[in-house]
């Protein structure tokens, strides 16, 4: 059997459809929301309710980021281990990045937090004196613009699509320089892609941030209104 022979199951739109059996190149805007701290949350969830409460959490988490990130500019949207990768396409791409990181800040302060809250407390059986009672839960989002492809790579049992693209890689870096629990990182050529902004919405704060090895122009973006801080 070739990749070539391989059709993908689901996917959301023609023009990756496309884009996958033909290796073509979209020009995209790559969201990638992180879970922080994410091994000692698991830990602390297994240790004090379970493997499948953890699980629990982290289902949740995944599927409620991408119940947030909606759009007819989204393209994709998947879960990347303990984080969910999206791909926007069209003119507003990096404006529609930008307000799903928002809806996905929010969900993940209000509503996530208070049906998670339980599993992320100590049940005061753990015997631990040192235990932390309860641990904070916050994301942190890198955005970034540039070609992405969709590509299939063939293993001995599956064939698995990878999107594959420097902005992809580089919006995954940067959602560890975003600062919980309201900022968003994004490169300033992603931001000056996305030209122009409601000046309402979003605060900037330009800065030079070590990613990916070398200094580059990153653009912290603060949500104005309502605050989550
Ligand atoms: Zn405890």
């Amino acid at each position: 059997m070739t990749i070539q022979e391989v059709r993908p199951t689901r996917h959301p739109t023609a023009e990756l459809d496309t884009a996958l059996l033909a290796l073509r190149t979209v020009e995209g805007t790559a969201l990638f929301i992180d879970a922080r701290a994410s091994s000692q949350i698991v830990y602390f969830v297994e240790t004090h309710h379970g493997s499948q409460a953890a699980a629990q959490v982290f289902t949740g988490f995944l599927a409620g980021c991408m119940h947030r990130i909606t759009g007819s500019s989204v393209r994709e949207c998947r879960p990347s281990g303990d984080a969910v990768l999206a791909i926007f396409t069209g003119p507003a791409r990096v404006r529609d990045a930008l307000d799903a990181a928002w809806r996905v800040i929010r969900f993940v302060h209000d509503e996530f937090d208070l049906t998670y809250r339980e599993l992320l407390s100590c049940n005061g059986r753990c015997g631990d004196r040192a235990c932390r009672g309860t641990l904070p839960f916050s994301v942190g989002a890198g955005i970034d613009d540039g070609p992405v492809t969709a590509s299939t790579v063939p293993s001995p049992r599956h064939f698995y699509r990878e999107l594959v693209g420097s902005c992809v890689s580089i919006a995954a870096k940067l959602s560890d320089v975003a600062r919980p629990p309201n900022d968003v990182a994004m490169t300033s050529g992603a931001y000056e892609c996305g030209q122009p902004y409601d000046p309402g919405l979003y605060e900037w704060y330009p800065s030079m941030t070590r990613v990916g090895g070398r200094l580059q122009h990153v653009i912290l973006t603060r949500f104005t209104e309502p605050s989550v801080s």
